[in-house]
């Protein structure tokens, strides 16, 4: 798996191949952008771009077949170091012995790569004892540090690092790496692509949990519902999940299928629905409803998923919310 089969994100790769076939390689990066968006994979076909022996290496790829690409790719080559938060965050220990090995010429690779997944989980001190390293960083070493976000980022660390900045992959991409590459179906694959916030890691993530779902109760008995009766609310408020995290997904999901409603309501010609299998129930329980009661009930459920992640208290926030969708 080479940058050509990184999918999406032809910015940064461009970047990278440009830097290799240069010879202009920073030594320290810092690739920015959203949990599970690939910014580990893609900082792994960077560092065999950068060791490979095949003719691919010219052009600034990777072959994919030589030993160096083989024992990156399986996790064994000694001059590919990746380093993980062990529990919460980095440990202090953990930079310290990357500087340890950082002492010696790689071993047999051209480039020494070090990358540093969640370097913005960092426990206290570390960032100053990372400091030494990015500032007189060893010959043939490249550091790529990982991060989701640069605001727990010391200004410091920034300022040495080349900031390559991976954004949200578009949904129909992240859908058909879905159903190509991990065999979903299509509607679970633009589901899940939808929700993912244009990140396939996510989407990977959230499957187990998003396909348990009863998407079809939660809009003829719910969403779709136009009496909800306090009887209801109260059982809806206690079948729930309490758990927050668990509690946003499905508040995600019923914002999808709200929004389905809407785009059934609103455009008479076949509309791309996110829960295309459903599109029977979709219209029938749409023919219901005025648009803009339906933009009402999502404008509100979309404030409730605002306060709940803002950590209001759950079940009053999903009462008040169903209180207001019954008063219509
Ligand atoms: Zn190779």
């Amino acid at each position: 798996m080479a940058f050509k089969n990184v999918i999406g994100h032809a910015k940064p790769i461009a970047l990278m191949q440009r830097a290799i076939k240069n010879g202009k390689v920073a030594q320290s990066y810092l690739f920015l952008g959203n949990e599970g968006i690939g910014k580990k994979y893609a900082a792994l076909q960077f560092a065999k771009a950068l060791n490979c022996l095949g003719a691919e290496a010219e052009e600034g790829d990777a072959c994919d077949h030589c030993t160096s690409c083989k024992k990156i790719d399986h996790g064994l080559h000694p001059d590919v170091l990746v380093i993980e938060p062990e529990g919460q965050n980095i440990k202090v220990e953990q930079i310290r012995q990357l500087q340890r090995e950082l002492a010696y010429r790689p071993y047999e690779g051209k480039y020494r790569v070090c990358i540093v997944t969640a370097a913005d989980r960092m426990a206290p001190h570390i960032p100053n004892t990372l400091l030494k390293t990015l500032e007189e960083p060893p010959l043939h070493t490249v550091i790529v540090l990982l991060a989701n976000n640069s605001r727990f980022i010391l200004p410091t660390i920034l300022s040495r690092c080349q900031p390559i900045r991976f954004n949200p992959l578009p949904i129909p991409l992240v859908s058909k790496w879905l159903v190509e590459g991990n065999g979903f179906d299509e509607a679970e694959a633009h589901l899940l692509a939808s929700l993912s916030e244009g990140s396939p890691g996510k989407a990977l993530e959230i499957q187990e949990e998003i396909l348990q779902i009863p998407r079809k109760e939660l809009l003829k008995d719910w969403v779709g519902l136009k009496s909800l009766s306090f009887e209801r609310i109260g059982s809806w408020v206690g079948y729930l999940p309490s758990q927050r995290e668990n509690l946003l997904l499905i508040l995600e999901v019923a914002k999808t299928l709200l929004r389905d409603l809407v785009m059934v309501k609103a455009l008479n010609q076949g509309p791309k629905l996110i829960h295309s299998d459903l599109l029977r129930e979709i219209e029938s329980t749409a023919a219901n409803w005025s648009l803009s009661s339906l933009l009402r009930r999502m404008e509100r459920l979309h404030q409730t998923i605002v306060e709940i992640k803002a950590n209001a208290n759950t079940s009053l926030a999903l009462e008040a919310m169903m209180l207001s969708w019954a008063e219509r």
